[in-house]
This record gives C-alpha cells, sequence and structure tokens, in this order.
C-alpha cells in the first residue's frame, strides 16, 4: 500500500495550486457579485494546458486519470477559488467521459481536440423538472428522421448553458418500459444550437458567477453521427461519467473545506478578544481541529475511488461514499470557518460566507446525501430497495 503522490502527481498538484492562487479572494468576490463567468480563469487553465487533462493523447490531451483531475480540481478549490472556479473547469472532465469510452472514432476525432484546447464549452444535459432524480423517466425525446434525431423537451439545471458551444444530452429514443426503465434513453454529443434552445437562468444561493438554467428545446437537429455510444443505451454510457462525477466534485468539495480552513485558523490567530487570541479558546480550535480531521478522511475516500476507477476496478460504493463524507465535511469546514469569525463571517470581506453558500450544492448535487445513502443501503448492505 502506498498513500504518496507520485513525482508527476506532485508536480501537477505544486503547478494547479500557483496558477489557481495567482486569482486572488478579490477575483472571485468580485466574480461573485457581478454574476460574470471566470473566463480570465477558464483560459488560463486553456493555456497551461490543464482543460485536457483527461482527454487521451491522440485526441491532444494529457491523456490523465481521474486521480490527476480530482488532484487539479482540489487545488482550485483549496486556492479559494471555489465552485466559482471549479464547475467551469470540471465540465472538461467528466461531461467527455462517454465520448473517450463509448463515442465512436469519428465522434472522438470531430469533439475531443476542441474539449482539450478548451474551443468546446459544454453543458450537461439530464435532469428535467418532471422526473428529477429518477432519471428514468425523463420526457425529452428524439425521433430520428432519415439521418437525423429531431428533439423537443426540457431540461433543468443545465449548467453553463448560456455559455456552452455543445451539450452532452440525454433524450428518449423509445417509449419507457417499467422491466427496463432505463433502456430506449439515449446520450447525444452536439451543438448547443441557440436557434433551437432557448435559454432561462435560474437565480440562485451560491455561485452567481456559473450560470445554471432552464432550457427549452424545440426541434432541435442532430445527425446520428452525434449520437455516443449506442442508440438506446445512453444511460448505462452516461454512468461512466457519473463516478467520476462523484469523486470530482466530492474532492472539490474537501478544497473548499480547506481553503476556508485556512481562513478560519489564521483568524483564530490573530483575533484577540478578551486579551487572548480567539484559537486559543477550545471551543474554537476544537472544531477547527476536527474539520480538519474529517476533511483528511473524505479526501482519501475521494483518492481511493479515483485510483480504484484509474485501474478500472468498480467504484461505484467508494464514490458514492467519497462524495457523501466529502460533502458533509466541506460543509461543517465552511460551517466552523463562518462561526470562528463570528459576525466578520457573515461580510462577503473575509470570503468564508461565500465558500460557505458554495459548499451547500455538494449536499444535493450531484447527487443527493439521501440517494447515495440508498444507494449504499440496497447495493453495499443489500437491504431491500425503499422505494
Ligand atoms: C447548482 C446546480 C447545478 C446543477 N447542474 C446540473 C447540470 O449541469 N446538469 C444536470 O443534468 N443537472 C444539474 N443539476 C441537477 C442536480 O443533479 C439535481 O438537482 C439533483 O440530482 C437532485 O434532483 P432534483 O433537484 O430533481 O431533486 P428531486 O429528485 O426532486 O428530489 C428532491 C429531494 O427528495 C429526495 N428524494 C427523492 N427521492 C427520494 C428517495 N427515493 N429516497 C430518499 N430521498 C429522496 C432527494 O434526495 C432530494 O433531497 C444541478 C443542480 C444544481 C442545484
Amino acid at each position: 500500500m502506498d498513500f504518496a503522490f507520485t513525482e508527476q502527481q506532485e508536480l501537477i498538484r505544486k503547478e494547479v495550486a500557483s496558477l489557481a492562487r495567482s486569482f486572488p479572494a478579490d477575483y472571485w468576490l468580485e466574480k461573485d457579485n457581478s454574476a460574470e463567468y471566470p473566463w480570465e480563469f477558464v483560459r488560463a487553465f486553456a493555456q497551461g494546458g490543464w482543460l485536457g487533462c483527461i482527454v487521451p493523447e491522440a485526441y491532444g490531451g494529457s491523456g490523465l486519470g481521474v486521480t490527476e483531475a480530482a488532484i487539479v480540481l482540489h487545488e482550485i478549490c483549496a486556492a479559494g477559488a471555489g465552485t466559482s472556479g471549479a464547475s467551469p473547469v470540471h465540465f472538461y472532465m467528466f461531461p467527455p467521459m462517454p465520448v473517450i469510452k463509448h463515442g465512436s472514432e469519428d465522434l472522438k476525432r470531430r469533439y475531443l481536440p476542441g474539449v482539450a484546447t478548451g474551443e468546446i464549452v459544454m453543458s450537461f444535459g439530464v435532469t428535467e423538472p418532471n422526473a428529477g432524480t429518477d432519471t428514468s423517466r425523463i420526457e425529452t425525446r428524439a425521433e430520428r428522421r432519415g439521418d437525423r434525431f429531431v428533439v423537443n423537451g426540457r431540461k433543468v439545471w443545465n449548467t453553463n448553458a448560456r455559455q456552452a458551444t455543445h451539450m452532452l444530452l440525454l433524450a428518449r429514443t423509445a417509449p419507457r418500459d417499467p422491466a427496463h426503465p432505463f433502456a430506449g434513453l439515449t446520450l447525444f454529443f452536439t451543438p448547443f444550437d441557440r436557434a433551437k434552445i432557448a435559454v432561462k437562468e435560474i437565480a440562485k444561493l451560491g455561485r452567481a458567477a456559473v450560470d445554471s438554467n432552464e432550457i427549452f428545446i424545440d426541434g432541435l437537429e442532430i445527425p446520428v453521427e452525434d449520437v455516443v455510444g449506442e442508440v438506446g443505451r445512453g444511460f448505462y454510457h452516461l454512468l461512466d461519467s457519473l463516478n467520476p462525477e462523484r469523486i470530482m466534485t466530492g474532492i472539490e468539495a474537501v478544497g473548499i473545506g480547506r481553503a476556508a480552513l485556512e481562513r478560519a485558523v489564521q483568524y483564530a490567530k490573530q483575533r484577540i478578544v478578551f486579551d487572548r487570541p480567539i484559537g486559543q479558546n477550545q471551543a474554537i480550535a476544537h472544531p477547527l481541529a476536527l474539520a480538519w480531521a474529517k476533511l483528511e478522511t473524505a479526501e482519501l475516500m475521494c483518492l481511493k475511488a479515483a485510483w480504484l476507477f484509474d485501474g478500472g476496478r468498480p467504484c461505484g460504493a467508494e464514490s458514492n461514499t467519497a462524495k457523501l463524507l466529502a460533502a458533509e465535511a466541506g460543509f461543517e469546514a465552511c460551517d466552523v470557518a463562518v462561526q470562528t469569525h463570528g459576525g466578520y463571517g457573515y461580510a462577503k470581506e473575509f470570503h468564508v460566507e461565500r465558500l460557505f453558500r458554495e459548499v451547500r450544492l455538494y449536499k444535493i448535487a450531484p447527487v443527493s446525501q439521501q440517494m447515495v445513502l440508498n444507494y449504499l443501503s440496497e447495493h453495499v448492505l443489500g437491504l431491500p430497495k425503499s422505494y
């Protein structure tokens, strides 16, 4: 057993930390206030070659694994960028995964090089208002007409839609069969045609810089060449991006927790009340120490799941557990950081309130804590399915 990073992983960690830390907390405060997409940050990561991290070398990327992608996202978040910095970057990392694993050679050649350079900006169209977590109930339909599909329907929480050039889209191509509810869904990687897709932004709790939207698809035409893998097996192809997504978002939550903890510890050393630094009180110190311990544990689970995925081993239980523990640990660290700052924790100027708002997301998305516990109850413990 070896818990050490390789030399290459250590180098990635250092380089990304240095690049991410060149964007100070005030940059993110400004982006949050103005709700402007952080293009300068994304371009800096494109120039550094980081966006093509998981794209195979044959298609212009670096051919690295989910472990390295997780290291990149952790350092972005630990630098204080929060979800505002991590989300735009992670869209280059897990949505292309089904294309890499199941896409035709033609699809890979047409799209992956653009993902690696950052020219292609992706959105991920799975969630729908009437289906929620039960993806088998999505109602967006793609009907085959000759050499193309025509798509009509509605998606919700489509992140990045205001910027996207392309979308990974899941749609029904055959009626739902209760015996096989996840069959008959097809995955497409296709240009985001604004003549056929209307976008309505959702005002939300955090990450104002990165838009989330309702989208209305009306007669979108998709050539058959843009189908990812097999028609009717889209949900199963999508699964190859869901475990990486859980690992990556999990480690983002750890990184955000670390950024908040770093600020809180600094503050606890400097803030004098009753003639002593507040960190001298165990009521302040212990929650910070506990938050540190929980972040360490959650990170270990994220890295174990990434290691399993990269080794081609099953990692459903570990990826779900990683997301579960990381979302809790990240949230607790940010909450403790706000508390440590007292009233100033509520002020934007001290930055922990932004991290606190942003980290809350991971208990809900990409999969809720309850659904993770459902998965573990059923698939790990063998308990009867409850729903
Ligand atoms: C900021 C943001 C960005 C997002 N970005 C994207 C994106 O880019 N693309 C995309 O496709 N989706 C995206 N999502 C959607 C996200 O994945 C879903 O919100 C999430 O999976 C939960 O689905 P829902 O909101 O429909 O909740 P629902 O399915 O309506 O569930 C509501 C609540 O009930 C609970 N619940 C439901 N059924 C059960 C059950 N059987 N047992 C126990 N509890 C249950 C859920 O856990 C949840 O707490 C995003 C969401 C947010 C908030």
